[in-house]
């Protein structure tokens, strides 16, 4: 529970407690994989939305190079007008030291640093080596503690690739632990693991976080970042809840795809992880019906996009009626 009980200063608190904190990454993860442009009006639509219905984290956008990635050129002015949200934990990506200092200057609640777990993956994807990473956590944990303490944002790395790379192959699961330990002592609050390629499964899932478990602590790894990519997310989801993870990433209509697999699905989709967890008598806070309906945003802004999810065509079962009835 680690996105309530650590973010200092944020108004986290207002809503009740939840077993679950499902965090909505479309408009970062989803968005940035796309090719179609959504404008800054309809992104604020969309965040508003998914908060109403009940939403707690949004991950907004990165602090990036924009010429790179134009798509995320918009992320201040949406932290801003997020951290405006009651009850909102506003998270962003960001690369480096330089996108920690924009997302602290906006006002950002959850700071994430991505760092790969394959080596080429990050030479590749930031021009960094892992002691370079390293060193950037540990200059950004150092920018983070010159701020007031209760001001101060959760800071989290999100180990990428770590359950496989499109160009390594196989990662070892000492690399993930190392890399774990190491960034833990370079400052960062917590580690995330993330099946950025969607290479993951079940029993993957368990092992590697029990290893993390293990060497950093309980308290060390509490979310996973997980990709449909083939189709294994939400079994992949429901280990990381037998290993006690509470904050799980996802997209609205899995929004996204993957550069490696041409027309594969992008992150779990939000609506049905939503309902997995509901039904598993989980609480997440937000009402399933209201959370569907926001997918206008999406279709009526990029209508060329393929919006995924079995909740939102199926519907829910008879007789539930989104207050956990199937609880066990
Ligand atoms: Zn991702």
């Amino acid at each position: 529970m680690t996105a309530l009980s650590n973010n200092a200063g944020s108004a986290i608190t207002a809503g009740a407690p939840v077993d679950v904190i499902v965090s909505e990454v479309g408009p970062r993860d989803g968005l940035q994989s796309i090719a179609q442009t959504v404008d800054l009006d309809t992104k604020k639509r969309w965040i508003a939305a998914e908060a109403d219905a009940g939403v707690r984290e949004i991950e907004v956008g990165s602090f990036v190079n924009y010429k790179l990635l134009p798509q995320m050129s918009d992320t201040a002015e949406l932290v801003k007008f997020a951290a405006g949200i009651d009850g909102l934990t506003v998270a962003v990506l960001v690369p480096n030291l330089r996108g920690a200092e924009a997302a602290i200057e906006a006002g950002a609640h959850k700071i994430s640093i991505p760092v790969s777990a394959s080596e080429t993956h990050s030479l590749k994807n930031v021009r960094r080596t892992h002691a370079q990473m390293i060193d950037e956590v540990a200059q950004i944990r150092q920018r983070i503690n010159t701020i007031d303490e209760a001001k101060r944002p959760y800071f989290e790395a999100g180990i990428a690739t770590a359950f496989g790379c499109t160009i390594e192959g196989p990662v070892p699961v000492d690399k993930v632990v190392e890399l774990a330990v190491q960034l833990i002592e370079a400052g960062a609050e917590e580690v995330g693991l993330s099946d950025t390629t969607g290479y993951a499964n079940p029993r993957m899932i368990r092992d590697r976080i029990r290893a993390v478990h293990g060497a950093v602590g309980k308290d060390k790894l509490n979310g996973v970042h997980l990709h449909n990519t083939r189709g294994l997310g939400l079994a992949n989801a429901a280990a990381a809840l037998n290993e006690g993870m509470t904050t799980l990433d996802a997209s609205l209509a899995g929004l996204g795809g993957c550069p490696f697999a041409p027309g594969a699905s992008g992150n779990i989709v939000t609506e049905d992880l939503v309902f997995m967890l509901e039904s598993m008598g989980l609480s997440t806070g937000i009402d399933l019906s209201k959370l569907v309906q926001v997918r206008s945003v999406l279709s009526d802004s990029i209508p060329d996009e393929p919006l995924y999810g079995f909740i939102p065509d199926a519907g829910t079962p008879l007789g539930w009626d989104g207050s956990r009835v199937n609880a066990p």
